[in-house]
């Protein structure tokens, strides 16, 4: 299952806030096996978030946004996922109900807009908050705010699936270019992908769906490298 993740706001692209979202995202999805294409952050302008949402949903099996929910004017994922799927807004009977029955809220109290979604959207409700996501299509449209996201995406996380991938790091204590020839022979030699990421040492972390290969790979390098 290949899977792109859209975090909305002017914030995260103004180095205001940091995309905390994108990475708890990413790391419970990939720990579902579910395979990561694109992370992309977009403004708070909606034919920016139909335009991207649009292009992830015709390419990958899921797409899940973060942000931009709720009744202010800043709060355009709405309309955006609407006009990505040609649809519009309107306030949905379900999310009504639940807000009603356990937000406690009266319908008149709530903001207008509020419980608007895309034509045929699915609500998720908000567990922690007040503003519902939705599900359209294989589009999935979550709050913006940790806590909330994070319970709503609880709700959802049976829907997220793959073969798993195993990973083991080996720590080398050498310059990054003096590693370039094992590296290579590891890729050549080994049924796994290998990424290098270097900082105080050199983590090189093994990725594969057979963990026998990622064990034997990581047991190759660690032989023929200075460990840290
Ligand atoms: P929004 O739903 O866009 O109005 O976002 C509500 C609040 O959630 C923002 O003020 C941020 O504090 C937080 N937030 C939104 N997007 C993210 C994100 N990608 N990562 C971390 N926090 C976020
Ligand atoms: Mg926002």
């Amino acid at each position: 299952m290949q899977a792109a993740i859209v975090t909305v706001g002017d914030e995260l692209l103004a180095g205001e806030t940091i995309d905390t979202n994108a990475t708890w995202l990413a790391e419970q999805l990939v720990a579902r096996g579910v395979d990561i294409q694109r992370i992309t952050t977009v403004p708070d302008r909606v034919a920016d978030i139909a335009r991207v949402v649009n292009e992830h949903h015709a390419e990958y099996d899921v797409v899940l946004t973060t942000g931009g929910l709720g009744p202010t004017h800043d709060d355009r994922t709405m309309a955006g996922v609407a006009a990505a799927f040609g649809r519009s807004l309107e306030p949905n009977d379900d999310a009504l109900s639940w807000l009603e029955t356990h937000g406690g809220y009266a319908r008149n109290d709530l903001t207008a807009g509020t419980t608007k979604l895309p034509a045929g959207a699915q609500p998720l409700h908000n567990e922690v908050g007040v503003a519902p996501g939705c599900i359209l299509d294989s589009v999935y449209v979550l709050p913006g705010v940790p806590e909330e996201m994070k319970a709503m995406f609880e709700r959802i996380e049976a829907d997220f699936s793959g073969p798993r991938t195993h990973v083991t790091t080996v720590t080398a204590d050498e310059p990054e270019s003096a590693l370039l020839d094992r590296l290579e022979a590891l890729r050549d030699q080994f049924d796994v992908t290998v990424g290098s990421y270097p900082g105080e040492y050199v983590r090189v972390k093994i990725r594969g769906q057979d963990e026998s290969a990622v064990d034997e790979a990581a047991r190759w390098l660690t032989e023929r490298v200075v460990t840290a």
